[in-house]
């Protein structure tokens, strides 16, 4: 019997893998393959520190490349898998080699969603998801250069502030009414829009692209609120789950590989971890959810490593997530509806509080604003499913940790 493990994608998910099967003591062979040119590195910093020249390239990586040689982890990077031959047990590569595998892991992430308008291939367009992208953009974060940003989610956000901070100037544009409308209440889609007016950044919601033209050494994007002029543009409208390999094999797709607890999709030999997942989450209304996160990629592969490995313990962490605008550090637990209720703690001219959302008195999420104990111990309400009076939540006089109680 093939014991080896194959892991496609070399990204957060893929490095976490590799660590826990060895931790768990799995005993076989472990491939790793990855399209792109370095192991696995984090993401997170390339809309924040290492874009703003804060963070050496070398921090990026997860692991140095001596972790893979030492865990006996085989390597195939700059290598892409084509195609799943689930009767073979086969995974195909670029170039037609083909590696046979006992249990296979996608870890394939998600690509960047394309603006599909006439100018958004223009040279001055640019997108973030690689260290190649964030490469290309520095060349561009000149002072005084005009920077037009299509998207306020976090990254635009992220790379708005770290742009104005350099004396760039700075046009967010948002199809949306508020910035961060996908994933952020209200109030603190209002707070992060304030900040960004104060620091000088333009942000325009309600905007529709119409297309991008180019006009000499410019770009103009023409939308329906009028032109706006720059000198370059970023373009961060959200990402797609890399399905493909598993949809074309066969296995059920539905805004990711549907996996379950275990991470194990519709067939036993295949598991998949990370943002292509489609997965239980009992923080998810719906039951069922697909995130785009750190968090997710980590603790989903500890969860795949443990069954892989035969001692499954069923994924259920609460979700969490942050961001970092300025100096404001946005921490944010648990999933929250459009439709829960919003309760304020701390003032937010003060730079630090906390919004947190209650579901039939019930806390499940909560967004942090420079307020890491109202977000620490969220995490374990929200774990628990805790009831908390909203009127002691806002009440700044009561610790946090009496929240339980
Ligand atoms: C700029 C930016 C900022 C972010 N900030 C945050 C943050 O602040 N907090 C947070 O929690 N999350 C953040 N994220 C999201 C987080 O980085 C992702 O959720 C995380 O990287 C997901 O890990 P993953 O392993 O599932 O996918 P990835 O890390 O994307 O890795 C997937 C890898 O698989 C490769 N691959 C895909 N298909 C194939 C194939 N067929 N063959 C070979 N290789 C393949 C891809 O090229 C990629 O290298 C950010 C993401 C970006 C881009």
């Amino acid at each position: 019997m093939d014991e080896s493990v194959v892991v496609v994608g070399a990204g957060q998910a893929a490095a976490q893998l590799v660590a826990s099967l060895r931790t768990e003591g799995f005993a076989g062979a472990i491939t790793l393959i990855g399209e792109e040119p370095y192991v696995p590195y984090q993401r997170p910093p390339l809309s924040k520190a290492f874009l703003a020249g804060e963070l050496a390239a070398e921090r990026l990586f997860i692991k140095p490349e001596e972790f893979y040689t030492d865990a006996k982890c085989t390597l195939l990077l700059r290598t892409r898998a084509t195609a799943i031959d689930r009767t073979r047990k086969i995974v195909k590569l670029d170039g037609g080699r083909e590696v046979p595998y006992g249990t296979l892991a996608l870890t394939t992430g998600s690509r960047i969603r394309k603006l599909a308008l006439t100018g958004a291939d223009l040279p001055g367009c640019f997108y973030l998801r690689g260290i190649e992208d964030v490469e290309r953009l520095q060349g561009q974060l000149k002072p005084g250069a005009r920077l037009a940003i299509i998207g306020a989610g976090y990254i635009g956000l992220e790379v708005a502030a770290v742009a104005v901070k350099r004396k760039l100037k700075v046009t967010v544009l948002e199809a949306f009414p508020r910035v961060m409308a996908r994933a952020a209440s209200e109030q603190i889609s209002a707070f992060y829009e304030a900040e960004h007016r104060k620091a000088g950044v333009d942000i325009r919601c309600n905007v529709k692209i119409e297309a991008i033209a180019q006009d000499g050494a410019s770009l103009v994007v023409k939308t329906s609120s009028g032109d706006v002029t720059a000198d370059f543009v970023l373009i961060g409208i959200g990402i797609l789950p890399n399905v493909e390999l598993a949809a074309e094999a066969g296995l059920p797709v539905e805004n990711g590989i549907v996996v379950d607890q275990n991470a194990c999709t519709a067939d036993p030999s295949i598991y998949a971890v990370g943002d292509c997942t489609n997965h239980p989450c009992a923080y998810a209304g719906g039951g069922r959810t697909r995130l785009e996160s750190v968090q997710n990629a980590i603790d989903q592969a500890k969860h795949a490593a443990a069954a892989i490995v035969g001692k499954p313990k069923p994924y259920n962490e609460v979700p969490w997530f942050w961001s970092d605008q300025y100096d404001l550090k946005l921490q944010i637990a648990g999933l929250a509806h459009p439709a829960d209720t919003v309760v304020l703690r701390g003032d937010p001219a003060s730079r630090s509080f906390a919004a947190f959302r209650l579901r039939d008195g019930v806390l499940v999420a909560v967004e942090a604003v420079n307020a890491a104990p109202e977000y620490m111990m969220s995490r374990r309400l929200i774990a628990a499913r805790a009831r908390v009076a909203p009127e002691r939540l806002a009440d700044k006089a009561i610790p946090m940790k009496e929240m339980a109680t």
